[in-house]
């Protein structure tokens, strides 16, 4: 799903796609010339490898995140925490892309296997 960042509209707007056994949903709305905000829920089940051991694992997403999307370079001076800033360089708010990059940085985390938990050593810090 793609929308020219001028049509997004100022009432907030539902939104859901799909990828994979992933779904992206919610609502979108224009806040400034620049902004629109994106109230969004991903729920489903995605692959991931163990860091430790390689093993094929899935993970059941469950989350909420609010993304700001800018229509160009994001002053970073309006920056609130917690926020997830996406900068367009097209002027194309495209959904599949921002639950994409989203899943990368999901699996970029390290996950571990039951395995690989339940061996889990503490290691001793030298004070
Ligand atoms: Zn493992």
């Amino acid at each position: 799903m793609k929308v020219e960042f001028r049509k997004v509209p100022n009432v907030p707007k539902e939104f859901k796609v799909c990828v994979n056994s992933v779904n992206f949903l919610g609502t979108f709305s224009r806040i400034s010339n620049k902004l629109v905000r994106i109230d969004s829920q991903i729920t489903g089940i995605h692959p991931i490898e163990c860091y430790k051991c390689g093993k094929d694992l899935t993970l059941n997403i469950d989350e909420k995140h609010v993304f700001t999307v800018s229509d160009g370079v994001f002053d970073s001076l309006n920056e609130r925490e917690g926020e997830i800033i996406i900068e367009l360089d097209n002027h194309i708010v495209n959904f599949e892309d921002i639950l994409n990059s989203e899943l990368e940085s999901i699996s970029s985390e390290y996950h571990t296997c039951e395995d690989c938990n339940t061996n889990d050593e503490f290691v001793d810090i030298e004070i």
